[in-house]
């Protein structure tokens, strides 16, 4: 049976967290079904950048800290590991660790933060070390800790694409670059998904994501809820009706339930407030690429197009969009980061792993006239 729970938090409130949580895994999920006494525990957070809590860009670590209690209580080693963007050497990911607010974390309650310093493929997808099961170093219980949010390209990320972050450093991007368009990228995320299966998903609802997710552009939105799931496909079904998106609206649910990997009959779901929906959630613009066949992408780029565009008051010159771009069209010049549109497959990495929110998204004259079109109809209609 596929389990999920939802639980109201209202804050990041260390007490209540801890007793809320801990009362909700003794009583649905008991940590004996799931861990055996010798099992290492890896937390795997939504770490995208180094950010502050309260822009609901990563899992809050307050979350964090109160898992890595409950599990340290128990006797467990508890391990923090995350693998985002261009993020790849021990130095960068110590700035995200720090950014994040999770190296006093650690300090605090004795958890390791792990680097994604080497990989291992398994099926064709370069894993982080700290991923892979049957290693002779170390196997971790990998519990997925996501957070809410919207996404401009899956319009969701949840339990499930949480797992690309298990992807070892710059292959992420490469994977976004080969399979840009959300029906076949969820085709990534759902081997992911078959290969990973954490024993755990605990998604970060508290202080949510809405809008023009995942990174600067989206906007923190306070839901109230933490969702707890045994399947990180079946905890991301819950939440997506729950924010009132249709199934066939949602394309990795959609993906999903044409490889029959989804049956409705297995879910059972408790809600500790049986009226909770969303009713006015505001996803992110959807991915026009969705609609358009594949041989027909050539003339959406040129017709419909969405590019990048570098806001050079908010540009430091960091190079991090220069390490993810797939395609190698982004240069620093003068301090200030420049893109080759001719090399440009508007993959959207640099924007999201601009930590600055320097990359902004303007779209052609051609899908701003379609814009006023759909409002003038909008207005006839009424
Ligand atoms: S656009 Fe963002 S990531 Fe790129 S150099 Fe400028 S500040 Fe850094
Ligand atoms: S410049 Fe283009 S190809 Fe490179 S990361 Fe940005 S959107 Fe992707």
């Amino acid at each position: 049976m596929k389990r999920v729970v939802l639980i109201k938090i209202a804050e990041y409130d260390p007490q209540i967290l801890k007793q809320k949580i801990k009362s909700t895994l003794e009583r649905y999920f008991p940590l004996e079904q799931y861990f055996s006494f010798r099992d290492k525990i890896l937390l795997k957070p939504n770490l995208l950048m180094p950010s502050s809590p309260h822009e609901a860009i990563t899992t809050h670590p307050a979350i964090l800290e109160t898992l890595g209690e409950i599990f340290k209580e128990k006797g467990f080693d508890v391990f923090i590991a995350d693998s985002p963007g261009g993020f790849v050497s021990e130095r960068d990911m110590d700035y995200v660790y720090q950014g994040c607010e999770l190296k006093d974390v650690a300090k605090r309650i004795g958890l390791e933060l792990l680097y994604p310093t080497e990989s291992m493929v398994r099926e064709g997808i370069p894993l982080c070390w700290w991923a892979v099961s049957g290693r002779k170093r170390e196997t971790f219980k990998i519990i997925n800790v996501p957070k809410l949010k919207t996404h401009d390209i899956m319009v969701l990320t949840l339990a499930v694409k949480n797992l690309y972050g298990c992807i070892s450093g710059l292959h992420k991007s490469h994977l976004h670059k080969k399979y840009p368009r959300p029906q076949e990228f969820s085709e990534v995320l759902i081997k992911l998904y078959q290969m990973i299966k954490p024993s755990l998903n605990i998604v970060d609802g508290i202080l949510a994501m809405e809008g023009r997710g995942p990174a600067k552009a989206g906007s923190p939105r306070r839901l109230g809820v933490i969702v707890i799931g045994n399947d990180a496909l079946y905890t991301d079904f819950v939440i997506s009706r729950l924010l009132g998106l249709k199934d066939e609206e949602n394309p990795l649910l959609k993906k999903a339930k044409e490889k029959g990997l989804f049956c409705e009959e297995e879910l059972e779901f408790i809600s500790e407030d049986k009226d909770f929906k969303v009713k006015d959630f505001v996803f992110a613009p959807p991915a026009i690429t969705n609609q358009i066949p594949a041989a027909f992408l050539w003339l959406f780029k040129l017709l419909i197009r969405f590019r990048p565009i570098i806001n050079k008051d908010k540009c430091t010159g960091c190079g991090i969009c220069v390490k993810v771009c797939p395609k190698g069209a982004i240069e620093i010049k003068k301090q200030k980061a420049v893109i080759d549109y001719s090399k440009c497959i508007m993959c959207m990495c640099c924007s999201e792993m601009c930590r600055f929110g320097a990359v902004d998204l303007q779209s052609s004259i051609f899908v701003k006239a379609l814009k006023k079109l759909g409002h003038v109809l909008g207005r006839i209609s009424k």
